[in-house]
């Protein structure tokens, strides 16, 4: 029996993907080779990688002066990665800072460059983006760098904000395909595979070509996106079996009906979960309204004796990972495309009774 998975990441794929990566597991179109035993300059595994990265220029509507990359290291990796590419001679960068994934990249940065965080929402208890009036911007900052989505945190742009002509440097790891992006509004965007689109190993990287090939010297080849990009993300041997998936995905995502169907699908979960939650005193979601995340949706309990109790009825529902982080506590349901209605529907049926059971 499959769990209602609400983990942050991995987080949970699409059967039907899944069902079919099995299907092709040991024999893929008749190649005789699993995915995964294949050469990566074999004909096979070109075609593959060259289907995904068109389906997902097609999703994203990526103009033709975007290279996409698919990259090793995660964000985590990308947050040395960016500074290492993206100073093009100049000393500084601005972060705003709206959570524990900007408080990461503005740390590792910070061994790169000299960052200046140009606003932040830390007095606020990381409950709000950081209004874009009172962003402090440096005109001469290389770029300015934002996290699209605090995964854990659950605080979210819903805007794509304006920083002139200084490249606007996204993670979006955890929102990638949840609705459409207006990539041509950014210089670059970056994030994991691992909570909306495919396995943990394989990096996505969209950057806009005139942006590239100014990395400083010490950058280590297989993280410079100009040899990444002059090599079709094959200087070295790229996350193969991640890439594969991530392509699956990419077709399931467009058998949705792209990127404004998944929207569709996930502003209706999200409105179910938050409703419910608002609606009662014994549950609480700290984040202002205009700013909450679609994809991850932290929740305390009124009293929080209550929380292992409440996460062991839940996992008797065959509902699991919904433990909040430890730097939020409480709970956290992490609602990603591959999440379905009827998962959220059920976890609302169980607040509903939980909190009939104890309030
Ligand atoms: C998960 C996550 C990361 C870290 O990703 P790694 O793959 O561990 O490097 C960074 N930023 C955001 C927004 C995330 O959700």
């Amino acid at each position: 029996m499959r769990a209602i998975n609400f983990s942050p990441g991995p987080a949970a794929l699409p059967l039907a993907v899944l069902k079919q990566a099995r299907e092709e597991f040991t024999d893929w179109h008749g190649s005789g080779m699993s995915v995964m035993e294949m050469s990566h300059r074999g004909k096979e595994f070109i075609a593959i990688h060259a289907q995904a990265e068109a389906d997902l220029r097609e999703l994203l509507a990526i103009p033709a002066n975007y290279k996409v990359l698919f990259m090793q290291g995660g964000a985590i990796g990308e947050n040395a990665i960016v500074p290492m590419n993206m100073l093009r001679g100049l000393t500084g960068a601005d972060y705003i800072n709206s959570g524990e994934w900007s408080k990461k990249s503005i740390k590792e940065a910070g061994k790169y460059c000299k960052v200046n965080v140009a606003a932040s929402s830390a007095e606020q208890n990381f409950t709000c983006i950081p209004p874009r009036a009172s962003w402090q911007l440096d005109p001469n900052a290389a770029y300015v760098h934002i996290c699209a989505n605090e995964t854990i945190g659950g605080v979210e742009y819903h805007y794509t904000p304006d920083t002139g002509a200084v490249p606007l440097v996204a993670d979006m790891s955890s929102n990638l395909l949840s609705r459409p992006v207006d990539v041509a509004r950014y210089g670059l965007i970056y994030g994991g595979a691992q909570k909306n689109l495919g396995p943990a190993g394989l990096t996505i990287v969209i950057v806009r070509d005139d942006l590239i090939g100014q990395a400083h010297p010490f950058t280590p080849s297989a993280f410079d996106y100009k040899l990444q990009a002059d090599s079709d993300s094959m200087y070295n041997t790229p996350p193969s079996y991640g890439i594969y998936i991530a392509g699956l995905v990419f077709k399931w995502i467009k058998q949705q009906g792209g990127l404004s169907a998944m929207e569709t699908h996930n502003r209706r979960k999200a409105a179910l979960l938050y409703d419910y939650l608002d609606s009662n005193s014994f549950y609480s979601n700290k984040v202002a309204r205009t700013d909450r995340s679609l994809m991850n949706v932290p929740f305390a309990l009124r009293d929080a004796a209550l929380d292992a109790q409440f996460l062991k009825g839940a996992a008797a529902r065959n509902m699991v990972q919904l433990k909040g982080h430890r730097a939020v506590g409480g709970m956290r349901a992490s609602i990603y495309n591959a999440m379905p209605y009827e998962g959220v529907v059920a976890l609302v049926d169980y607040l509903r009774e939980f909190a009939k059971q104890h309030g």
